[in-house]
């Protein structure tokens, strides 16, 4: 008879996935797919990856016919807005112009985000980012951008240091003065108000990036350039949206000062895309936005993957593209963008980390990251990308807790009998 092997005591065991997908960074499938794996968790981090017979969970979660897999990582949102366009997108998809003078598109919420205190702002983003959380996206971005006056930047600040502590996710907060030119300033006055602002904020650790609009209409590549090199005096890491809308040749600027990501890219060149692959930029896709504003010129997101970026995707949840779940994301960068089904699973989980600077910490599950988890209610991971509405996930876990998610049938509950 085998000698018993000793069985050790952990917060939570995850057990009989149908499919476990850890997103490893050097999965070959992409996914790092085990049939029939399972999960030990311990304090917070994941401590046993595949076969976890040897562990005892004080709370157990039988995943038998169901995809386990990491926490979305939602890496470009502006989630934090007053007011809504909705009227502005029921005008557009009419064919109707808007009303002579009316505020459209980044600066047509400014007015109603310019109106609202930081306890306000948190207010109306709450519900959207709880929604985010049931949807499974335990880690997201937010950027300030909607403000466009030093005041009102500084109030989406400390709406996302509020909104941090609120909520179950991990929050990122990125500084985006540079979203726009605000109506009737000069661009290069608001240049150095941001750039005179970024002290203050990096002191006030109130962001870890630095974000800029760099196309035709918004910041040029020079005052790209004053401001991402002014944050990084600060400590404040680069992002950058690049070539949305038209050929700036900033590319190489966001490769030169270690951009942690490249977001758009619409018309960035092949040779563009092979720089920042070279400087370890990940690019980053939204499929939703590029949907939502009936982009003329949508992304190829194969020609990132062929220049040898990691590809993160992500819903650009803001004020002109009211998207929630990553789940759709991943149906649309499926269908529309012609990603496989892994490709795009890897890309809202690890290659959404790397875009937020956080690969070893989230967006895989292996030994030592955080325990950010998703039990998804399908027999398969194909149909993330196939069931074109309804989210599919059953449970939510941010560091080790179960945040969201009714207590399924599948959950056994064994913390009853062994706690207090
Ligand atoms: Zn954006």
């Amino acid at each position: 008879m085998a000698e018993q092997i000793p069985v050790r005591t952990v917060d939570l065991v995850i057990a009989d996935a149908a499919e476990l997908l850890t997103c490893a960074p050097d999965a070959t499938d992409l996914i790092g797919c085990v049939r029939g794996g399972g999960l030990a968790v311990d304090d917070g981090r994941i401590v046993a990856v595949g076969d976890v017979s040897g562990y005892r969970g004080r709370r157990r979660i039988d995943a038998s016919g169901k995809v386990v897999m990491p926490g979305f990582v939602d890496s470009h949102t502006h989630v934090v807005f007053g007011g809504d366009r909705a009227a502005e997108y029921a005008g557009k998809v009419a064919g109707a112009p808007p009303p002579e003078g009316a505020a459209v598109g980044i600066t047509g919420t400014m007015a109603d985000t310019r109106a609202l205190s930081a306890e306000e702002l948190v207010d109306q983003a709450l519900p959207r980012v709880r929604q985010m959380l049931a949807a499974g996206t335990t880690t997201f971005e937010s950027k300030t951008g909607y403000g466009l006056s030093r005041e009102a930047e500084w109030r989406l600040l400390e709406a996302n240091a509020r909104l941090a502590s609120a909520v179950d996710a991990r929050l990122v907060s990125t500084y985006l003065g540079g979203h726009a030119i605000a109506p009737g300033r000069d661009p290069e006055q608001w240049t150095a108000e941001i750039v005179a602002q970024l002290p203050e904020v990096a002191a006030a650790g109130l962001a870890a990036f630095n974000d800029v609009y760099c196309d035709e209409g918004y910041f040029t590549p020079a005052q790209t350039e004053r401001i991402l090199a002014a944050g990084l005096e600060h400590g404040l890491v680069p992002k950058i949206h690049l070539d949305a809308y038209s050929h700036t040749g900033v590319a190489p600027l966001a490769a030169r000062l270690g951009a942690v990501s490249a977001d758009h890219l619409n018309y960035t060149t092949d040779a563009e895309l092979e720089q920042l692959a070279e400087a370890g930029v990940t690019g980053v896709y939204m499929p939703c936005l590029e949907y939502a504003v009936a982009h003329p010129r949508p992304l190829d997101p194969t020609r990132l993957q062929r220049a040898g970026m990691e590809v993160a995707l992500a819903t650009d949840v803001c004020p002109g593209c009211w998207t929630i779940g990553m789940e759709t994301v991943i149906v649309m960068a499926c269908r529309a963008g012609g990603m496989s089904v892994p490709a795009a699973i890897r890309a809202a989980t690890r290659g959404g980390a790397l875009a937020l600077g956080l690969g070893e910490r989230v967006g895989s599950l292996t030994v030592g990251r955080d325990a950010d988890v998703l039990v998804l209610d399908v027999p398969s991971h194909e149909h993330l990308a196939y069931r074109l509405s309804g989210s599919p996930v059953d449970a939510v876990v941010r560091a080790g807790a179960v945040v969201s998610g009714a207590r399924t049938p599948a959950e056994e509950l064994s913390d009853k009998e062994s706690r207090p």
